[in-house]
């Protein structure tokens, strides 16, 4: 038996193993569902060509995340793009963010979104839902050609029922000086949003990070255990394989839904009906390779408009020169859904139909198609509803009562990236560090975790 088990060898379970040896604690133990470690985080070769599940690219804006890529594998290992990107709508590209470059729009459209921007509801004290803040900041007119159609696209749920919480450092605000330079001509913005830079490992998609994490932790996670059953009467997890361990203290990354359905003997009678509640949607990532050598220099494209069924379409040969065979070019599409409400035979429509229009849309044959991966993403974007936003602090404290750390994206129920994830390992590895080893014998070999901005890396 371990003290501590992790459940879940993505980016924040292994962060959390990681942060546990680094301080000099080595009794715990992680568990993994599936074959192999990464969650989200692995990367697929095919023929030449690499693909994530969707675009996984690295934002770093926190001094400790960077020291912390810098030690388990190097910053060299990376190249770093400045964003190139643009969003089509009106049957032509403009830059992205919307809000700064509306040149380029029929002027009618272009009338509409100033005339909305300046009639905008600014007074509007505590906007209730999306909808509402977008018509505080942005005004209809931004709404309607961008704002609404784009997020009811990713999120797959009725903006009036999303609070706003969940828009932070995502959704660069403008004013009115903004607004009208970017109406009047193409303005460079590539440095405005949390994304405006991002790196990306030479070789080995995304899935490097995780293989180097594993590299850097000692302890390895016990493959092909997947999590059915925890007791916290008797501190027990059971597995689908039959086997079963017992703890101390619990770090979870499960999806949060799940894992409140498997909580058994606990004085919170209310899990299994918070599990309900709790709503995620999915992804469908579709990965093409071509058999052309050239296609766009845009790293991605965002389709706001509803003819199109995805919300977005990236370009591996951008991206990543090496993700490609050469001479050949490569596509990411995603669209979403809401799991609920989809059954599989709608849901292969949709993918037939979205690879459908994205080849028309890129004006690629058939015959040019030489590689695709359809990859689904169960757990995708957390839809921040009122019965979340009141209720989730709770469930997430009675847990801890009950001996769970729930953590990550996917435990915390929320939208994180992946730098998120490992500072959230750390935290969760620094919160149950003095029950087990006593403060005074931790080795501090890494900062205590704050969230420190940097400017340049
Ligand atoms: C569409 C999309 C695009 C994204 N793009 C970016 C990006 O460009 N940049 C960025 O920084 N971040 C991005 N992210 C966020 C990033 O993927 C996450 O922050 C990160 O992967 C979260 O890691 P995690 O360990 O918390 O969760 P996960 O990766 O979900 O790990 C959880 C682990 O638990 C395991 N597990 C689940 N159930 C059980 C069970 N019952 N028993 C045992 N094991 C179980 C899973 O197999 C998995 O390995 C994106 C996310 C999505 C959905």
């Amino acid at each position: 038996m371990a003290n501590v088990v992790i459940l879940g060898a993505g980016l924040t379970g292994l962060s959390a193993a990681y942060h546990f040896e680094q301080a000099g604690f080595t009794d715990f133990e992680i568990f993994e569902m599936n074959e192999e470690a990464g969650g989200l985080l692995r990367s697929f070769m095919i023929d030449g060509f690499t693909f994530d599940y969707t675009g996984h690219l690295l934002h770093i804006n926190d001094e400790y995340f960077a020291s912390f890529i810098n030690t388990i594998t190097s910053l060299d290992a990376f190249i770093k793009v400045t964003r190139n990107t643009a969003i089509y709508s009106h049957d032509r590209f403009t830059d992205y963010p919307f809000q700064m470059n509306l040149f380029g729009l029929p002027y009618d459209v272009i009338y509409e979104c100033i005339e909305g921007y300046v009639n905008r509801r600014a007074g509007l004290r505590t906007p209730k839902n999306f909808y509402e803040w977008v018509l505080k900041y942005f005004g209809a007119g931004m709404g309607k050609h961008f704002f609404f159609p784009y997020n009811s696209k990713i999120l797959a749920y009725d903006m009036r029922k999303v609070l706003p919480s969940w828009t932070g450092r995502f959704v660069p605000k403008t004013n009115l000086e903004a607004v009208l330079k970017g109406a009047f001509e193409q303005k460079d913005t590539s440095n405005i949003g949390y994304n405006s830079q991002f790196f990306y490992p030479k070789t080995g998609g995304i899935q490097h990070l995780i293989k180097s994490l594993e590299r850097a932790t000692k302890a390895k996670p016990r493959l092909h255990h997947k999590v059915v059953e925890i007791d916290v009467k008797s501190k027990t997890i059971t597995f689908a394989n039959g086997a079963t361990t017992r703890y101390e203290s619990i770090i979870s990354t499960l999806p949060l839904n799940e894992l409140l359905t498997m909580v058994k003997g606990s004085s919170h009678r209310s899990y299994g009906a918070a599990a309900e509640k709790l709503l995620c949607n999915s992804v469908v990532n579709f990965n093409l390779g071509f058999n052309r050598p050239k296609l766009t220099d845009r790293h991605w494209t965002y389709y706001p408009e509803k003819q199109y069924p995805f919300y977005r379409m990236g370009f591996w040969h951008n991206i990543n020169p090496t993700s490609v065979k050469p001479g050949h070019t490569a596509i990411y599409g995603e669209l979403s859904y809401l799991g609920k409400n989809t059954s599989k035979a709608a849901r292969t429509t949709l993918v037939e139909s979205a690879v459908a229009k994205a080849l028309t849309v890129l004006g690629i044959s058939e015959q040019e198609v030489v590689v695709r991966k359809d990859l689904h993403l169960t757990y995708a974007y957390v839809i921040y509803d009122a019965w979340r936003e009141k209720h989730l602090e709770n469930l997430l404290k009675n847990l801890a009562h009950d001996g769970i750390l729930s953590t990550g994206r996917y435990g915390g129920w929320k939208y994180s990236s992946m730098q998120e994830a490992v500072i959230d390992g750390k935290i969760a590895s620094e919160n149950l560090l003095p029950k087990f080893f006593g403060a005074q014998t931790i080795k501090q070999q890494t900062p205590p975790t704050t969230a420190k901005q940097i400017n340049a890396l």
